[in-house]
């Protein structure tokens, strides 16, 4: 027989910083008796293998809305929840060598500024002055934002997690979600391994694993999980300070300082969606020749270590926000496709508001799954 668990007003899904956020919003405005429950550990999902970059330079209003909010979220982390994340707002700087990247990026800093985005264009030149490290003889120009830059987020986790259990959320922690029950359509309860949650609200915040969660439900979420590698070198004796967040956009390859090394990642864009696909065996040394040309001071050093995680992907790299439209009470927010640490924030009010049943803070209408049955899609093109 199944063990029954006390009620709950809402059980979130996954204990990542998406539903580690949208708890401690939830409770923050009064909602009790919020349940997150955690397959495994908290953060060790996406959150825990994402290289930290938090930044406003995007192509998409709602994804610049979103970040806006949530960059004055990490701003003001040390006094809500009140936990210190390591903000180092160092930069974001992407180097455009292709003339039409060069085009979409002024288009995209046009509507960033027009939005009260701090982002410009700049030379080749001035983006090797703020970048020592990378090599811009083939840089046609460069976009650069100096609110934008690098966060810790196991803290983000611990921070988010501290503050919603002060707050009278409880976490289950080692409890996987079995199934969804629903009669009709009404939520009537959620099934784990530890027990049966009654309840009629359902956050989704499950990350890679969302298609699953959506498939207990009964709704479609169209995300799949796509492996992508990190790794980090050994100490640098002449590591520049504060060097900027530092992406060579065509080929995906970045760098930023950690430590006292640095951390860098280039996705395969041929990496087929899975959890038991591997990484090419040679991606490596493909990466190795991309750095030798980028950043060629970093084959200077070896390498100490890395880990690969996975990108929640959907078919047009934007995330999915919002209530199902065919069973009510049933709200996701997944599918951020490599950008989601930095939106955690946001996206943790909006799904606030959604559950509240109030007009969110930002109008998240078009990233709805729903646009995938529509004519159109929208692509975010400023992903890495
Ligand atoms: C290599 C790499 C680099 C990245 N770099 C960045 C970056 O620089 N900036 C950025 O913004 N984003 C980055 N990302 C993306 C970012 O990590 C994710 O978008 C974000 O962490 C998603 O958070 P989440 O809470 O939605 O998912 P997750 O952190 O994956 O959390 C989902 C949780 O759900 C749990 N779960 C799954 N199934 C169940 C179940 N049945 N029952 C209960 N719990 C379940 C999982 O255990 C997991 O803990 C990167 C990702 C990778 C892989």
């Amino acid at each position: 027989m199944t063990t029954e668990l006390p009620r709950a007003s809402v059980v979130i899904i996954g204990g990542g910083v998406m539903g580690l956020s949208a708890a401690f919003h939830l409770a923050e405005a009064g909602y009790a008796d919020v349940v997150v429950v955690e397959a495994d550990q908290l953060g060790c999902g996406s959150t825990s293998k994402a290289a930290g970059g938090v930044r406003l330079q995007f192509s998409d209003a709602v994804n610049i809305e979103l970040a806006l909010r949530s960059m004055d979220a990490w701003e003001r982390f040390g006094e809500r929840p009140g936990f210190d994340v390591d903000l180092r707002q160092v930069g974001y700087l992407f180097l455009l060598t292709e003339q039409s990247d060069v085009d979409t990026f002024e288009r995209s800093v046009a509507m960033q500024n027009s939005l009260g985005v701090p982002s410009r264009m700049i030379s080749a030149a001035e983006a090797g002055a703020l970048a020592p490290l990378a090599n811009v003889d083939d840089v046609l120009a460069a976009t650069i934002c100096m609110r934008d830059g690098h966060a810790n987020t196991g803290a983000a986790v611990e921070g988010y997690a501290q503050g919603a259990r002060a707050l009278g959320v409880r976490i289950i922690t080692g409890c996987p979600v079995t199934a969804i029950e629903r009669d009709g359509d009404a939520i009537t309860g959620v099934v784990t391994a530890k027990g049966r949650i009654p309840t009629d609200t359902v956050v989704c915040a499950a990350g890679p694993w969302s298609r699953v969660i959506g498939e207990m439900a009964g709704v479609d979420l169209p995300v799949d999980p796509v492996r992508r590698p990190v790794w980090f070198t050994e100490p640098m004796v002449d590591l520049p300070h504060d060097h900027p967040f530092t992406i060579d956009f065509s080929t995906g390859f970045y760098f930023h300082d950690e430590g006292k090394g640095l951390l860098f990642g280039m996705a395969d864009p041929d990496q087929p969606a899975g959890f038991d696909v591997e990484l090419r065996p040679d991606w490596l040394e493909v990466v190795g020749e991309v750095a030798m040309r980028r950043a060629p001071k970093l084959l200077d050093v070896g390498i100490a270590g890395g880990w690969t995680g996975f990108y929640e992907t959907t078919p047009d790299h934007n995330g999915l926000i919002g209530e199902s439209s065919s069973l009510p009470r049933f709200f996701y927010a997944t599918g951020f496709s490599g950008h989601g640490f930095l939106l955690g924030p946001g996206v943790g009010e909006v799904i606030r508001d959604l559950v509240m049943r109030r007009s969110p803070v930002v109008d998240i209408t078009a990233f709805s799954v729903d646009r995938f049955s529509a004519a159109e899609i929208r692509p975010e093109h400023n992903v890495i």
